[in-house]
């Protein structure tokens, strides 16, 4: 099935629903957005030399055009490339080379780059006065080309296929919860992202997609449409939670019904302060662009359940096996692992991409046995609870000994004064490695090198301690919130790094 069925549906069951809205402002109903959608898609298939199976790229941030072009590019039978709208337009270009694009869309123009700008006239004369029928692709046809965000080494481009998005949809649906029209999701967070692959869940249920007018992540911006609109889920990066506990307007806003986290670690401390504020609305997931947003997730009721035993590990984790999918973890050797015991998150399900266009050694190598290998590190508990350690090139060994960046953040984070922290390694003559830790202390407040050491001494062995500490005033991160720490590390100097992240 062309997941472009998702929209079609709504459009007939509810033509007058709203599906679109910019801020407070709704801009097209189900019938007005399937209809431009049929307009482009008819537009798009008579771009000269346009054959199904073609890419298009969406280079633009989150705007009302996105998703109606996404949907039309699958209409036509085409491939949707969503880049990563702060890449540099070099790095675009390598992207649009990759994947052979045929057309680019995007907001405004690119150096260098040639774009049909969603602004101009020229991208409205493409919606065509037709109403073409969807195009018939098959289930394991390419819809999605997603390339990897890059926090290590050239992006790769996993291929999602229109099964892959459906059963994304349908997971949604089963673990985090049931929409319908007068529900809403906010895309303050990338489009060419979660944000804008759990729209989807929200296309096909007829709820209504809000771009917010700045088109990125304001804290005050979302407390006020969380007010404004009801059912109100959006998909935020842990760092977007913290920025949302430290707003001047935290509050639990009327319409919350669900705040989706993931994408990186959410700190314990973290945590707890977001279930304070915003209660059992909370849902963590843990999946990468190979497995779109579902791999493991922490339900809500996890989040609420504060008395249950074990609720600060499960609070650690990121939960348990979505619907549909299998997890488990190997040794080096591709050998399960008994519970407890770290190695390397493996997952098999519907949601597990086709491979790495035009990179099949990277995907045979990836997929081997059957087996999406996610390059995360962690345990499962007798439960199913998997606990994710670090990616595998963020381990620190040293002396022989394995240091979980993760579990030093932890302790750090505990000190009142620290907002955020991130752990490396840095090269050592002896040891191989030493840990090193990098602090934003929370204005106003004070922590020096003593204390977090005292801290550190109290809660793990001493030789996880970090042995410097570096005071910066902001951790380097990519457009997803995620801490570069590569960055980090080429900071301390380290030659070795970039034979690590091979
Ligand atoms: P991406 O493909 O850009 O979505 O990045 C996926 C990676 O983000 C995963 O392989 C993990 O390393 C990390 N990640 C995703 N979800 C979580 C989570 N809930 N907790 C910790 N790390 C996560």
């Amino acid at each position: 099935m062309n997941i472009v069925h998702l929209l079609l549906a709504s459009a007939r069951r509810l033509p007058q629903a709203p599906a679109l809205a910019l801020g407070e402002h709704v801009l097209l109903n189900y019938a007005q957005l399937a209809r431009r959608v049929l307009r482009l898609s008819a537009g798009l298939r008579a771009l000269p030399g346009m054959a199904p199976g073609d890419r298009i790229a969406l280079f633009m941030p989150n705007h009302p055009a996105y998703n109606e072009i996404l949907f039309a590019i699958w209409h036509a039978g085409l491939v949707a490339v969503p880049v990563n709208a702060k890449l540099h337009p070099r790095e675009l270009a390598w992207i649009l080379q990759d994947c052979g694009a045929r057309a680019c869309l995007s907001l405004g123009t690119v150096e260098g780059v040639a774009t049909l700008d969603v602004s101009s006239a020229a991208f409205e004369a493409l919606h065509l006065e037709a109403e073409p029928a969807p195009a018939e692709v098959q289930a394991e046809d390419p819809a999605w080309l997603f390339y990897t965000s890059g926090t290590t080494g050239t992006p790769k481009g996993a291929v999602l296929t229109h099964r892959n998005l459906l059963f994304m949809v349908q997971a949604y649906f089963s673990d985090i919860d049931r929409l319908g029209p007068g529900d809403a999701i906010l895309h303050a967070a990338p489009l060419s992202h979660g944000s804008g692959l759990y729209g989807l869940a929200h296309f096909a249920a007829g709820a209504l997609n809000v771009i917010p007018e700045s088109g990125g992540f304001e804290a005050g911006e979302i407390y006020a449409l969380s007010d404004a609109w009801s059912g109100v889920s959006f998909f935020a990066a842990p760092t977007m939670i913290v920025r949302l506990l430290a707003s001047p307007d935290a509050r639990l806003p009327r319409g919350l019904k669900t705040i989706v986290y993931g994408g990186a670690p959410m700190y314990v401390a973290d945590a707890l302060r977001a279930v304070e504020l915003f209660g059992p609305r909370l849902y963590q997931l843990y999946g990468q662009g190979e497995s779109p947003m579902t791999i493991t997730g922490l339900p809500q009721s996890a989040h609420g359940d504060t008395r249950h035993p074990r609720y600060l590990q499960r609070l650690a984790s990121c939960g348990h096996a979505r619907t549909g999918v299998e997890v488990r973890v190997f040794d080096a050797d591709d050998r399960e692992l008994p519970c407890g015991e770290v190695g390397e998150i493996v997952t098999r399900s519907d949601c597990v991409m086709a491979g790495y266009w035009n990179n099949p050694q990277a995907g045979e190598r990836t997929l081997r046995g059957g087996w999406l290998h996610t390059g995360d590190l962690g345990s499962l508990d007798t439960e199913g609870f998997l606990t994710l350690r670090d990616r595998s090139k963020d381990l620190i060994i040293s002396g022989g000994s394995n240091i979980y960046p993760r579990e030093v953040e932890e302790v750090l984070l505990r000190h009142p004064a620290v907002a955020e922290c991130s752990v490396v390694g840095r090269a050592h003559p002896e040891w191989g490695e030493e840990v090193v830790a990098f602090v934003v202390v929370r204005a106003g407040a004070n922590a020096d090198a003593r204390e977090l050491d005292a801290l550190c001494l109290a809660e793990i062995a001493r030789f996880k301690r970090p042995k410097d500490y570096r005071f910066v005033a902001s951790l380097p991160k990519n457009n997803y919130g995620k801490v570069l720490k590569t960055e980090l590390r080429n900071l301390l100097g380290n030659r070795q790094d970039t034979g690590r992240q091979a």
